[in-house]
């Protein structure tokens, strides 16, 4: 949209803009450091397990600390829980399911659950802080969107308590159970909310590992919850790595496993509960592709692509991480694309100015670092914005590769960094052939000026979700998952709700 200033009648001149438009652009748009500040914000020095209502001590005896991977100063201990602890936790869950919550009318459900749905949106500024710290998120991305889509689906889901019957209308449906659910870092306290607020709706008890990296909202949630209070048991969070997600996987009284992280994981799971009654859900890795036709409005989606892959460091798994452009744009597009790249400000992800945050942990670092040097020795041309670096923390500045082929491991492999591959193609059915040439299949974005191409791609692309002339755009109403190795089952929407259901 044009914009004009107009000088209403009796008011000064609007200053004019024509010197600053003359001066060097980055410097004299320069922003002054704009810090959250996270002295309202309280973190426990140490934290226990949130079992059957009450925080308590690890029967392993041993916690592990949680960093701010912007400055690698310790958060907070948190608790290592071992297989006993899952145990306890899981028997909470049991017995919060067999007395209180499976007996409950949904809608005296749904109350509980719109209590924390409020109380999420109160505390969200603390919350979004927090998450920032712990993850190395920009502030302006949990407060905007983590914080506001975890009340929502919680708000969603309390929605559809009471109305399970017209959900799955003329069908008998059945909670499940205790359901196991282990969450990753990318989103730590949204993925929580996707995977606490069905469960809960359905009329089923949780047990929740969050990642090791990133376990502070889980375990804020773990507060509200408290204060909300629900019967004791009906969610418990249990913190620990691996093996503690493991535990949970595998303990026979867990009657659903949902599990959003790594496909080499995810198949472990899978692995491991074959034969078994559990039900599973999945949704791991992607390597999504955003199409950007030559009839695309061009400024758009250079900045949906930056939105896509740079502004949550590529740390969603739907991270728009290829690129894929029409021959006759690429030039413009690559050139645009530096451009904007230049601009974008890598920093303290308190800091509402900030772009570009830190990555996640050193080990995340370290994969980021090898890909982009396998991609470098494979002869792909490398650009990567002049962000300064910071002396702390992990940090890898935004960065796209040209001239890759279908072949290059960076054109191939999940990343979870911000490094975008640029491939080009000619036609849309060699598009299609070259988005859907991955073993993954959870995103794709298409972009241009016709709807029917739009459609057209949407029916041949092999990509749970398909965004059109946009791109990482959620919503609890629309449900979200993934094709072939990218994982099944769909969170979110009325498929969501049957994940966490027997449906006959
Ligand atoms: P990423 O590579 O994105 O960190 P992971 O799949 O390693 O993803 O981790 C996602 C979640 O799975 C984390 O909470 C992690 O602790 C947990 N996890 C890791 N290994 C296992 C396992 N063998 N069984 C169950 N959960 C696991």
């Amino acid at each position: 949209m044009a914009h004009t200033m107009t000088k209403r009648e009796g008011e000064a001149a609007p200053p004019s803009r024509g010197a600053i438009v003359a001066l060097d652009f980055g410097k004299a748009w320069d922003y002054a450091a704009a810090p959250e500040s996270p002295d309202h914000v309280s973190i426990d020095p140490k934290y226990g397990l949130f079992i059957g209502g009450r925080w308590v001590t690890p029967r392993s005896g041993r916690f592990f600390p949680t960093i701010n991977p912007s400055t690698e100063e310790v958060l907070a201990e948190v608790a290592d829980a071992n297989a006993q602890d899952v145990d306890d936790a899981v028997r909470a869950a049991r017995e919060a399911y067999d007395k209180y919550w499976s007996r409950m009318r949904g809608a005296d459900r749904a109350k509980y659950i719109f209590r924390i749905a409020r109380a999420i949106q109160e505390k969200a500024r603390e919350l979004a802080i927090v998450e920032s710290m712990d993850g190395g998120k920009p502030i302006k991305e949990s407060r905007d969107i983590d914080l506001p889509l975890a009340a929502a689906h919680f708000f969603y889901h309390a929605g559809w308590a009471d109305k399970l019957d017209y959900a799955f209308h003329g069908r008998r449906i059945r909670s499940l159970g205790v359901a196991g659910q282990i969450i990753p870092w990318n989103f730590p306290l949204l993925m929580a909310a996707w995977k606490i607020a069905p469960a809960l709706a359905c009329g089923n008890t949780v047990v929740l590992k969050p990642a090791e990296t990133t376990p502070l909202t889980a375990l804020l949630l773990a507060k509200i919850i408290e204060e909300a209070e629900l019967p004791p048991g009906v969610v418990n969070i249990v913190t620990g790595g691996g093996e503690t997600g493991a535990a949970l996987a595998i303990h026979p009284d867990v009657n659903k496993v949902a599990f959003t992280g790594s496909t080499s994981v995810g198949k472990r799971i899978q692995r491991a509960i074959a034969g078994t009654h559990k039900r599973l859900s999945l949704e791991l890795g992607g390597k999504a592709a955003n199409i950007v036709f030559a009839d695309a409005p061009i400024d758009q989606a250079v900045d949906g692509i930056v939105n896509g892959i740079y502004f949550n460091q590529g740390h969603v798994c739907c991270a728009g991480s290829r690129l894929l452009v029409e021959e006759s744009v690429h030039d413009v597009i690559v050139k645009k694309l530096r451009d904007r790249m230049a601009t974008l400000r890598m920093g303290s992800p308190l800091d509402k100015n900030t772009d570009v945050g830190a990555i996640n942990s050193k080990a995340q670092l370290a994969r980021i670092r090898e890909l982009v040097a396998a991609g470098e020795e494979e002869g792909c041309e490398r650009y990567s914005a002049p962000c300064p670096v910071p002396e702390k923390g992990y940090w890898f500045p935004p960065t796209f590769f040209t001239g890759a082929s279908m072949s290059s491991r960076i054109a191939r492999e999940e990343i979870f960094g911000p490094v975008l591959t640029i491939l080009t193609f000619r036609t849309p059915d060699e598009a299609v052939e070259k988005a859907n040439n991955t073993s993954y299949g959870l995103s794709a974005g298409v972009w241009t000026d016709k709807g029917a191409k739009i459609f057209y791609m949407a029916t041949k692309l092999k990509a749970g979700v398909i965004w059109g002339n946009t791109f990482n755009k959620f919503d609890p109403t629309s449900p979200f998952g993934g094709y072939k190795e990218s994982g099944f089952g769909r969170e979110g929407g009325r498929q969501g709700l049957a994940a966490y259901l027997g449906v006959e």
